[in-house]
């Protein structure tokens, strides 16, 4: 008996770590209806309609938004998709608040007898948050803090305890550059780094103003782009019309923040060396600046527009797989070379387009998955997240509930890919799901080639992830087949140089969709997998969202507590 035992117990042990190496990731192939179903015709002829002239760019709570909206819930009915909202629409209101600062205020840096005006687009772009006809900020002290960042897990701290309520902090952008790759993320860029937190800090700390320093290199992006935020910028509305926020944010160029630092005495090269060190301690500039932006205010209802494919599973259709992408773009704004229309038909014709294909494929099978499936687009993607992070602090389902959001912005319009790029590879169990599906096209993996630019925080997956639902962003590949090694750099240098965020971002000559089907079919197949799967994915060890997942499935009790 021991020794058939022992022999049993081998093959046993063996199969667990088999189960538990392979098994993961794996799972039925999608109907092959569905896959068929996702063809370059259906995406092409979306494309088009989302990114023609007559959508006006597609802003928020624009007859731009009237018309978009309209074209996507007629496309999820004439699919055949339930209403994905639970009072039977397809639309989940999302009110914003439309901001647009009037005129060219100038910008006012003042010492002593002299000042200097900052010429408004020219030298510096400002708004405000606060819902308020005018806000302004008078002759408030100027204070350099570095990178702005307090990380407690790096043993960093650019306040260093100083009080700056009611002063204009100046900050750079990115995370500081350190050679020591265990600090922040090496090349990869941080939450520290965006944007979006610098004026979060700004909010914390009840400074007066925020003013980023723009360098294009560790921005990621041109001024051009950041010029292209004076239009009108929204927000959600929170309860305090959101005052706590500090009054004036904006970014000034490179060149006006060298003449600052010299009016203050001061040389921009060597304070932002010493913000790159941990003993930085920040730096009143002794000058003073002031500005009054007049507001026109307007309060939109936008949309979310979402439909469903209900489970087929009597217990499992409660759960959901939640695929995204962003209808909104610009707008109609300031012209570039001749055109105002911002069509945004890259971002995010491409990726809407998709997620309508992808409900055709899901659609056309005979028997849906377990699990239902929803499929979100977004507004407000532009603004800063904003229909997304509507949805993940309003769910429509429970989040807890919510297995995994796999989010589109952005299609391969350059042909076949032998690789697919994934945002933030590593992050959780989907990554299996997409390696086993993209090996079987033959595909391999790779993760983010620009991880300085901070991508992962850059589109609405980042939404689900912070509220801590296992959120997969693929990006195109890189290697393109038959194409030269350089074509992909190529293309990416373009598209940042010459049509990011700018009315030129229409449908190309020359666009092959042949790499956008091919990828809606491996998305297709990691959707399927996850929404047939006996288990929903999880983070890995290790990931900064796990601790929320776990806390939450706990709390909602989409799981068994350990016992
Ligand atoms: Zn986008």
């Amino acid at each position: 008996m021991h020794q058939v035992a022992r022999l049993f117990a081998v093959p046993v042990a063996l199969f667990a770590l088999a189960c538990s190496g392979d098994l993961s990731g794996a799972g039925p192939a999608a109907p092959p209806e569905s896959i068929s179903a996702i063809d370059t015709a259906t995406i092409n002829g979306h494309i088009r309609v989302l990114a023609h002239d007559s959508l006006l760019g597609r802003a928020p709570g624009s007859l731009g938004e009237d018309r978009t909206v309209a074209y996507l819930e007629s496309q999820f009915k004439a699919i055949g998709l339930k209403p994905g909202n639970t009072d039977g629409t397809y639309i989940q209101k999302v009110p914003l608040v439309g901001i647009t600062v009037q005129g060219a205020p100038t910008l006012t840096f003042s010492k002593g007898g002299t000042t200097k005006s900052l010429r408004w687009r020219d030298d510096y772009v400002a708004w405000t948050k606060h819902v308020a006809p005018s806000v302004s900020v008078a002759k408030s002290e100027m204070v350099f803090v570095g990178y702005g960042t307090e990380a407690p897990e790096f043993g960093w701290d650019d306040f260093k305890g100083m009080d700056v309520a009611g002063k204009t902090l100046v900050m750079l952008v990115n995370d500081p550059p350190l050679a020591d790759s265990s600090k922040f993320g090496g090349k990869r860029m941080t939450y520290y780094g965006r944007w979006t937190y610098k004026y979060e800090q700004g909010m914390k700390h009840k400074a007066a103003a925020v003013l980023l320093v723009h360098e294009t290199e560790p921005a990621g992006y041109p001024f051009v782009v950041v010029q292209g935020r004076v239009s009108e910028q929204f927000d959600l509305v929170t309860p305090d019309k959101n005052l706590s926020r500090s009054t004036v944010e904006g970014w000034i160029t490179l060149d006006q923040a060298k003449a600052l630092f010299e009016m203050a005495g001061q040389q921009f090269d060597s304070l932002k060396a010493s913000a790159a060190t941990a003993a930085f301690q920040p730096v009143p500039l002794g000058v003073t600046a002031s500005v009054k932006l007049n507001n026109r205010l307007r309060t939109v209802d936008s949309r979310n527009v979402v439909a469903k494919l209900e489970g087929s599973d009597p217990v499992l259709k409660d759960e959901y797989i939640v695929y995204t992408a962003h209808w909104d773009h610009f707008g109609v704004g300031a012209t570039v070379n001749g055109d105002s229309i911002y069509n945004g038909a890259l971002d995010n014709a491409t990726g809407t387009a998709g997620l309508l294909t992808l409900a055709k494929g899901y659609a056309a099978m005979k028997t849906p998955p377990k699990r239902s499936v929803l499929f979100l687009s977004v507004t407000g993607e532009e603004q800063g997240l904003l229909g997304s992070q509507y949805y993940a602090v309003a769910p429509i389902y429970p989040l807890a509930k919510t297995a995994a959001n796999i989010n589109m912005d952005g299609l391969n319009t350059w042909g076949l890919t032998s690789d697919l790029t994934v945002i933030g590879l590593g992050a959780s169990e989907l990554d299996d799901y997409a390696r086993v599906a993209a090996a079987e096209q033959a595909r391999t993996l790779r993760p983010d080639p620009e991880p300085e630019k901070g991508y992962y925080y850059r589109s609405d997956h980042f939404n689900f992830a912070k509220q801590g639902v296992p959120a997969f962003y693929p990006d195109q590949g890189v290697e393109f087949v038959g194409k030269p090694k350089e074509f992909s750099k190529e293309k990416r240098d373009d598209y940042t140089a010459n049509f990011y965020h700018k009315p030129q971002d229409e449908v190309l000559p020359g666009w092959d969709l042949s790499g956008a089907q091919q990828d809606l079919q491996l998305f297709l197949t990691i959707g399927y997998r996850v929404a047939e799967a006996a288990q929903m994915p999880q983070w890995r060890v290790g990931n900064e969202f796990k601790a929320i997942r776990d806390t939450s499935l706990l709390t909602k009790g989409a799981v068994e507590p350990p016992k």
